[in-house]
């Protein structure tokens, strides 16, 4: 048990004030997390760009009392609270996490590589959660502040634990391995890939091997040359150290000698079966995937079930029963007008926090409902456990529970202040329920895997055509995180949201930017403002195309109009005079040499006496739009619109006698012209993962599109496809007639072989023309193509970059022309 006092001294800090000694449970690093105050401790960090110490005091008033903090404080403030002052408070975070895990004596499996550590763990965790209580990181928490998280996790009761660890740039896997102290190592894969933050591919692979500096065994693959080389450099060097045990090395290998040879993958249909020699032994697993991804993650688990010397009989019996790891949070539409968020990774505490914060992110919906399976793998004791569950849903302002599973049930009198119903199992709520009884609601849908909670999503998802584009809201996170990294402190950052989020959508978008703390929201008309408003963004929000019929809207909703023109500034005077309001928020857009909108030179005069008239109006911000940002030819260029916005707005602040924000960056300005950050800037495509510099490496893929085989045909030589008889096959050839067309956004340009789509990893062109509802894929020369297949239009592989190539335009046409028919599903990893 810890306390402000024992924690203290842990840390060797100084124990500020001291009010109590009350047991601290969870530890809570951000404020927006919070659920459980009594016996939380808040450890502000404190980055470049944030500094959580500013929290304190609403921590303090939500009913928080124990804080360590690397800023000196009056106490006063803060009369019951238990306060520790220490030097860096992240160092203090894995300083206590360490101690913690010290104070453990189990196996614990530490897994590092590119690739492929949050299946193995998880995979791991299915193979073995018969034999032991195992804790694991939730998700892929794997960085410095994911590993302390899962770590501190660790309980008395647990008889194994798995974390995984990542690392950006060298230095950082000191601090997790002291941390994790795997006993267990696993290193998956070295990819090509992500070397950024790092020289080269020897310096990344030897930070990682850093985690197992003191471990018993390490189980990697010989086949990847470089790691090879590493390991074995780093085996001689962790042997000549004094260190007690010798670190063993266990291998695998396609290709040499190794402690378990591989000589035999067959696929077929859905299985792969795998032979090996292990201690000269013939053995096999089959495995119920045929990728190649899981074929080498598969054998990493089974390297590790060798090691732990599981049976033969065992490991095929459980291997055979791999399952997907549904590792994503979606959301979809729901029937009714709600919305439904899936997340059927697990049901234990940690994931439900994650669901809950998700859920209370998106609040497009007033009403929140939650239906929640028995929460498994805890290791509470059964009451305490639910007490708990009760509090953070009463703590996220959930206000319906619907309880499936025997043990929920039994625990119903502790989710008394919520309106609750319970089920023994999901096939009673299904013959129960009434889907009428849903609606206009945010619905959470939480099971673990043996409640098969898919029926119910099912039930309550609206039925969509399977052409649908895939958001990834993490990637927009930390798209916007790496701008965010390049702007200097204090500079503001206002997302775009134009053209329906650029074609990904509009609130739930809005809500994930709201969530990052983003400061302004811009849309080009009103009517998207509005429909953020109604789903309960309060960010500022700028219209960049005002139109006079929407003005009402405008001062309805608390929406700042771009003011371009005098004629558009007078009619918009009017509208505010008539309301009486003064100090109406508006921003000042200034013509520097695009020639869209915006006021010239000639007109400052003047707009300066208009804007300072009666107090109408209060300028927050003057903007201009570059007309290059991205192109090394129109550099110079690009510095005369700057030069030109200095001193337009330089002249208009002055006239107008208060400071105003500056802004003139849009995507690739925040990066090529770093001097033009000023006060503010715009990320628009950069947050949707597109950029056309080589700043494209820092960058996630946001959006893929997605479509299936409708029918296969096979013609004979001669014979043609589609309207107008376009496409000829020369040889007898395998058509797929695949579910999108130009009504999709799918432009005619991309018929005629113009266009690629990607299915069963492969690239197949377009044929013939592209119809309004559908097209036609040569797929001759791809094995194994079946109709009901996925089909890639775009995504993380084959990019939108190189669609736009194809179709002759760029990719912003693209995203924002896909149209309304095709279903968004959001997801979160
Ligand atoms: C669309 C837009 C942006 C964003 O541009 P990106 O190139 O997508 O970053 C910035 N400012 C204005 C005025 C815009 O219209």
């Amino acid at each position: 048990m810890y306390t402000a006092e024992s924690i203290s001294k842990i840390l060797k800090g100084e124990l500020l004030q001291q009010t109590g000694n009350a047991e601290i449970e969870h530890i809570l690093l951000d404020s927006r997390k919070l659920l459980i105050p009594e016996t939380s401790l808040f450890i502000p960090l404190v980055s470049e760009r944030r500094n959580a110490h500013q929290y304190i005091d609403e921590m303090y008033q939500k009913g928080v009392s124990n804080f360590v903090v690397s800023e000196p404080m009056s106490t006063a403030q803060y009369p019951k609270a238990n306060i520790i002052l220490v030097k860096n408070s992240l160092q203090a975070l894995h300083t206590l996490v360490a101690y913690h895990r010290h104070q453990f004596q189990i196996p614990v499996i530490g897994i590092t590589g590119s690739n492929g550590k949050t299946i193995v763990k998880e995979w791991l965790f299915q193979l073995l959660e018969k034999d032991y209580n195992i804790v694991r990181s939730p998700k892929s928490y794997n960085s410095q502040i994911g590993v302390p998280l899962s770590v501190w996790q660790m309980k008395p009761e647990n008889q194994m634990a798995i974390f995984e660890a990542g690392i950006s740039q060298p230095g950082e896997m000191v601090n997790l391995e002291k941390i994790i102290r795997p006993t267990i190592g696993i290193f998956t894969n070295i990819g090509e890939a992500h070397n950024e933050g790092f020289l080269n591919i020897r310096q990344k692979v030897n930070e990682k091997l850093i985690l197992f500096m003191k471990s018993d065994v390490l189980i990697y693959c010989k086949d990847y040359l470089a790691l090879n080389e590493c390991v074995n450099n780093f085996h001689n060097l962790v042997g000549k150290r004094e260190i007690d045990n010798d670190l063993q090395l266990l291998t695998w290998s396609r290709k040499t000698d190794a402690d378990l040879r591989i000589i035999g993958v067959d696929k077929n249909d859905n299985h792969t079966r795998i032979d090996a020699l292990y201690k000269q032994e013939p053995l096999f697993i089959r495995i119920p995937f045929v990728d190649e991804g899981s074929i080498e993650n598969a054998i990493h688990c089974w390297a590790l079930m060798l090691y732990l010397g599981k049976s033969q009989a065992v490991i095929q019996e459980r291997m055979n029963l791999l399952g997907n790891i549904a590792m994503r949070l979606e959301m979809k539409q729901g029937i009714n007008n709600s919305t439904i968020i899936n997340d059927s990774y697990n049901s234990d505490l940690g994931s439900l926090a994650i669901a809950l914060e998700f859920l209370q992110q998106q609040r497009q919906h007033p009403q929140r409902t939650v239906i929640l399976s028995d929460i498994l793998q805890s290791g509470k004791s059964e009451g305490s456990l639910y007490e708990e569950v009760a509090g953070m849903l009463e703590k996220k302002g959930i206000q319906k529970l619907i309880g499936i599973g025997k043990n929920i049930s039994r625990e119903k009198q502790s989710f008394s202040k919520i309106k609750s119903s319970f089920y023994p199992t999901t096939e009673d709520f299904l013959k129960e329920v009434n889907p009428a009884d849903f609606q206009n609601e945010s619905i959470l849908v939480k099971g673990a895997r043996v409640f098969k909670f898919e029926r119910i999503g099912k039930l309550l998802e609206q039925k969509a055509h399977q052409t649908i584009l895939e958001i990834n809201l993490s990637a927009i996170a930390h798209n916007v995180k790496q701008y965010q990294a390049l702007l200097k402190p204090g500079i503001k950052l206002m997302a775009m949201v134009k053209a329906f989020s650029y074609g990904s959508g509009s609130f739930e978008i809005a809500s994930l930017l709201q969530f990052h703390g983003v400061d302004y929201l811009a849309v080009a008309y009103a009517d998207e403002g509005v429909e953020l408003r109604r789903a309960g963004i309060t960010l500022p929000i700028m219209v960049m195309n005002p139109e006079p019929s929407t003005f009402d809207a405008i001062l309805q909703w608390n929406l700042e109009p771009e003011l371009y023109s005098m004629h558009i500034l007078e009619q918009f005077e009017e509208v505010v005079r008539y309301a009486n309001k003064t100090d109406y928020p508006v921003h000042i857009k200034l013509d520097t040499g695009m020639h869209r909108l915006g006021f010239e030179q000639a007109d400052l005069d003047q707009l300066a006496i208009r804007l300072k008239e009666d107090g109408l109006f209060k300028v927050q911000s003057i903007f201009s739009h570059l007309a290059g940002s991205e192109d090394p030819a129109m550099d110079a260029f690009t510095r005369k619109q700057a030069q030109l916005f200095t001193q337009m707005s330089a002249l208009l602040q002055q006239q107008l006698g208060y400071a105003v924000i500056r802004h003139i960056a849009n995507s690739a300005a925040i990066h090529r012209h770093p001097d033009l950050q000023l006060d503010m800037v715009r990320l628009g495509i950069g947050m949707y993962g597109v950029d056309s510099t080589s700043f494209q490496d820092k960058l996630r893929n946001v959006s893929t599109l997605k479509t299936t085989v409708a029918q296969l045909k096979r013609i004979p030589a001669g014979d043609t496809v589609g309207y107008g008889g376009k496409w000829k096959a020369k040889v007898p050839s395998l058509i797929a007639t695949v579910r999108i067309g130009y009504a999709d956004g799918y432009d005619r340009k991309l018929g005629n072989g113009n266009g690629k789509m990607m299915i069963r990893t492969k690239l197949a062109p377009v044929i013939g023309v592209v119809a309004m509802d559908m097209l036609m894929l040569d797929v001759t020369h791809i094995a194994d193509v079946q109709e009901g297949d996925e089909v890639i239009v775009f995504g993380e592989e084959l990019t939108v970059q190189q669609l736009a190539k194809w179709a002759d335009t760029i990719p912003y046409e693209i995203l924002t022309g896909i149209s309304q028919r095709v279903k968004r599903v959001y997801f979160q990893e």
